[in-house]
């Protein structure tokens, strides 16, 4: 196995930077490095591996301090356990949003003391596709597990009824001190006489059974910026499920934000794409057309004559704001087909076919022009 790198190196930072120096560093390499982005570089997914393992470490203050005085190899082995590292699964879209910070304040600390922070809890919210154009305010209705309204979490309205925990000091867990080799190793675990609580209850609080916490209906308002896409997670810091002990913090709550389909468009991210069905006259001899679109202003496409089906026509800066602002809207591409009749009436009939002798006279013989298409399809 080749030698561990140093985790300022990996990142790129010196010894002094500073917390937001080292997350700023880290985004950037995790994008650049993303295995998602990079599907054709074996390598990209040991560099995101190290590159995680260093943020995770550098970005927790106390881990961080341990680094720095031991090296790799502090006291107690691994901080993540026996099997080392194993990397997170980030998706590209919390390197922008930012949903990844929770991911790694999970790391140290709540694999050994479940139970203490409240929840995170992931809502999937729909939302129209105009928002992706414009942006959007909204807000929602959750019910959500928060600290009792009857009894203001402390599980008994009365005097005593409710009292901290001896066993833990009201903290809910417990730390158990164990020798693992030379090195004293501090194992912290849910307290079992109050199960986690912190707290004895002897006149529970009839709202929530002397549980401290009761569901609530919470609203919740949010917005989004214009380009949004469906996968987008919003987190909303400790507005999760209050923690079963008083004392501890409340999770996170995350939205999930996805953005309903467009009658006609299908998205390519800021691009859209459509379908424009046209009569043969209409690409016989070309014509103008105009459609609502989702900036207001009419999307007028401008059919050039002599147009075949399958044919593209591409509108600059028509589609979607990009997530980066005062850069360039997305386009629209209009892809032509042709719409034919399906019971043509008896005057059409008898026109087209007439054009159809008139136009047999104008075009090449039928295997000369199967030759020139087959040519035509085969140079792309
Ligand atoms: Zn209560
Ligand atoms: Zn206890």
């Amino acid at each position: 196995m080749p030698e561990k790198g140093d985790y300022y190196g990996v990142l790129g930072v010196d010894k002094a930077s500073s917390d937001t120096e080292i997350k700023r560093a880290f985004r950037s390499l995790a994008r650049k490095h993303h295995p998602d982005k990079n599907p054709e570089d074996p390598e990209a997914e040991t560099k995101f591996k190290e590159i995680q393992e260093a943020y995770a470490i550098l970005s927790n203050p106390d881990e961080r301090r341990k680094y720095d005085m031991f090296g790799h190899d502090r006291p107690g082995g691994s901080p993540f356990g026996s099997r080392g590292f194993q990397g997170v699964n980030i998706s590209f879209d919390d390197l922008f949003g930012g949903g990844f910070e929770s991911i790694f304040s999970q790391f140290f600390g709540d694999s050994t003391s479940r139970g203490s922070r409240g929840s995170d809890l992931l809502v999937r919210h729909s939302v129209p596709f105009q928002a992706a154009m414009d942006g959007m305010d909204d807000e929602l209705e959750i019910d959500i597990l928060r600290d009792c309204d009857g009894c203001g979490g402390s599980g008994s309205n009365s005097e005593g009824g409710a009292r901290p925990c001896p066993s833990c000091d009201g903290r809910g867990r417990i730390d158990e001190i164990s020798m693992v080799g030379p090195f004293r190793q501090r194992v912290r675990k849910e307290c079992p006489p109050c199960r986690g609580s912190g707290r004895i209850v002897t006149d529970p609080c009839r709202v929530c059974k002397g549980e401290g916490r009761a569901y609530q209906a919470i609203r919740v308002k949010f917005s989004m910026h214009p380009g949004v896409v469906s996968g987008t997670r919003l987190r909303m810091r400790g507005q999760g499920e209050a923690a079963s002990s008083h004392r501890e913090q409340t999770g996170d709550l995350y939205i999930e934000l996805q953005v309903e389909m467009h009658p006609w468009f299908e998205r390519d991210g800021p691009d859209l794409l459509m379908a424009l069905p046209l009569s043969y006259a209409d690409l016989a001899l070309g014509a103008s057309v105009e459609i609502p679109h989702i900036d207001a202003d009419k999307l007028r496409i401008k059919v050039p004559p002599g147009s075949k089906p399958g044919e593209t026509i591409t509108i600059m800066g028509r589609g979607l704001p990009r997530p980066k602002a005062n850069s360039m809207r997305g386009s629209v591409t209009v892809v032509l087909k042709l719409e034919v009749p399906r019971k043509p009436t008896r005057s059409m009939r008898k026109r087209l076919n007439e054009m159809r002798e008139e136009m047999e006279g104008e075009l090449d013989d039928l295997e000369v022009r199967i030759k020139n298409e087959a040519r035509s399809r085969r140079m792309g």
